[in-house]
């Protein structure tokens, strides 16, 4: 999906960039699997790819889209859906410990041996799983999963 026209002088380019973002949603045995890079070019140049969302957002507060191809407030929700949902078929939290990590990774908290400390992401409270000891699927909440097939369909 093309996403818009950049100024390029970020990344040493004296012209325009071209931003991308590919969506995926495939389906899995426990439900759709998000799956989100974008990338960021001049020709046969390539300035940044995979997980960019926090350079698309930084050029976005800078002013630096010269035309955007999608509403400035979709992508902005995208990118936070990109966050937050991005590999939802594998996250290292069991249900009952998810808030609690997203608490700690807003904070900052993001190494193992940090996330650990905490009592309850050492042991779930409800089922005892220790934290990072298996991979989880976590269903994307309908009305995203929703929004984000309506955003494809309308531009791609
Ligand atoms: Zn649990």
């Amino acid at each position: 999906m093309f996403i818009g026209w950049a100024k390029g002088e970020r990344f040493g380019c004296d012209g325009k960039v071209q931003v991308h973002v590919e969506i995926e949603l495939k389906d899995t045995e426990h439900g759709p699997a998000l799956s989100i890079v974008g990338d960021i070019t001049r020709g046969r140049g390539w300035f940044e790819c995979g997980q960019i969302q926090d350079t698309i957002r930084d050029m976005l507060k800078k002013g630096e889209f010269i035309k955007l191809k999608v509403p400035r407030e979709d992508l902005e929700k995208l990118l936070d859906i990109w966050d937050r949902w991005h590999l939802n078929n594998a996250v290292p939290y069991c249900p009952h410990q998810a808030a609690k990590a997203w608490e700690l990774y807003r904070q900052g908290i993001t190494d193992y041996d940090d996330i650990i400390k905490v009592p309850e992401m050492a042991k779930c409270p409800v089922c005892g799983y220790r934290y990072g000891s298996k991979w989880w699927y976590e269903p994307i909440p309908p009305d995203i999963l929703a929004w984000l097939k309506d955003f494809i369909a309308a531009h791609s």
